[in-house]
């Protein structure tokens, strides 16, 4: 195990903001991790692809890189196969290991940036699905006193882009692996979202697989999102606030043509794109960062930016917000 000091991490973050490390460590084993608690390193924050963070100066940390590998088939029955996913494998190697195996559950999820360890850190979604919806349980080990800890579903308090480890626990463990239940037979797909239905219309699929429905969405990400490696992003940097009854009536008072989408709680979503396009800030631009001009969820570095001049854009976005439509959005990206 090699401890980088002072590590430019420019290249470690999707932003691609230019900033450093006080120390930067390789995670390729639990043995490393281990070795990392014995020698009291402090403080330390972890890092798997970095692509849901914004850092908004040098890290005055430990940065452990999960690069812990590995997928295994650990049981199956009938219908249903267990695997067991090295944390620091890239999510959508992930996605397309589970594919070659004809397994579903996850194919909605293709192309997500990032590692397979953060996934349950936000309860990653798109496209209608969730990673909850076939999550088993992790394993992590606390950094505090090196005890190893699973998490079983009911544990990791899911919810919209949530979970346990973003809240109560953030921070505080490193999630080594994490175990998913896949269907080898009798999977339902999920084409009801968004343009996957009409893609595979002009395909003339009509009777889709897996495989298929993967490459549809991977076609309708590419020709929607800006790629991190031409324009660095961390993807939507805002939530899609969930509001009351109340509140949506009085949203509708003033703006009866504002999208909404009913929660099985009664509460609606409303996208945080829609209520940022009408405050006219989608495509904004201050010289080397700004809002991307086709997704304004997507705050942007077109290169060279500071992280804090994009927290600030950020905040002044969330204010406006607030002052037109009396709506709180939250930051999805993680500020470091
Ligand atoms: P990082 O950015 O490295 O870390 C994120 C947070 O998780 C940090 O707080 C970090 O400390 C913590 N963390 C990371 N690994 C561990 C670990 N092993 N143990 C404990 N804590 C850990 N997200 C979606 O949900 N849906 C999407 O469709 C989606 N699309 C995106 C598209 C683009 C172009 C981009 C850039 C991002 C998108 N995202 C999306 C956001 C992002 O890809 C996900 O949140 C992803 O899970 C982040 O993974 P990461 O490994 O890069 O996490
Ligand atoms: P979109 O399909 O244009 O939809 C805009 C917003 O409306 C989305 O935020 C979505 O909420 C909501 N929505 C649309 N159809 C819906 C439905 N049938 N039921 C419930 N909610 C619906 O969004 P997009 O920007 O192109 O993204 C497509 C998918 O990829 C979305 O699921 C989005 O969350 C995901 N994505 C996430 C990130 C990220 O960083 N988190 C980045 C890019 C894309 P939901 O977001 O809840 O789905």
């Amino acid at each position: 195990m090699q401890i980088i000091q002072n590590q430019n991490i420019k290249n470690y973050n999707t932003f691609g903001i230019d900033v450093k490390a006080k120390g930067f460590v390789r995670i390729t084993s639990e043995n490393d991790l281990y070795e990392v608690l014995v020698r009291e390193l402090s403080p330390l924050k972890i890092m798997g692809g970095g692509s849901n963070i914004l850092p908004t100066d040098d890290i005055d940390a430990y940065v452990l890189r999960n690069e812990i590998k590995g997928i295994e088939i650990v049981d199956e029955d009938d219908d249903r196969v267990l695997v067991n996913v090295g944390a620091g494998e890239k999510w959508h190697n992930f996605v397309l290991w589970a594919i070659s195996q004809g397994l579903g559950g996850i194919e909605n999820l293709s192309l997500i940036p990032g590692s397979v360890g953060a996934a349950p850190m936000q309860n990653i979604g798109a496209y209608g699905v969730e990673q909850e919806s076939t999550f088993h349980s992790l394993s992590a080990i606390h950094l505090e006193s090196g005890v190893r800890k699973s998490f079983f579903k009911y544990e990791c308090k899911f919810g919209y882009r949530e979970s346990i480890f973003k809240n109560e626990l953030k921070d505080q463990y490193f999630i080594t692996n994490v175990c998913y239940l896949l269907k080898k037979n009798h999977h339902v797909l999920n084409i009801e979202y968004g343009a996957i239905k009409d893609v595979l219309k002009q395909k003339s699929i009509t009777s889709p697989s897996i495989l298929d429905v993967s490459e549809a969405i991977i076609e309708i990400r590419q020709s929607k999102l800006p790629d991190p490696r031409k324009i660095g992003n961390a993807g939507s940097f805002f939530k899609n606030p969930v509001i009351s009854p109340t509140q949506y009536n009085n949203l509708l008072a003033s703006f009866p043509e504002a999208p909404s989408f009913p929660q099985a709680d009664g509460s609606i979503k409303i996208p945080a794109g829609w209520l940022i396009e009408r405050i006219g800030y989608k495509g904004k631009t201050y010289e080397t960062y700004g809002v991307h001009k086709e997704q304004a969820l997507v705050l942007v570095n077109y290169g060279g930016s500071k992280g804090r001049d994009i927290y600030n854009l950020s905040l002044e976005i969330k204010g406006a917000v607030f002052k037109r439509f009396y709506i709180d959005i939250q930051h999805e990206v993680n500020i470091w």
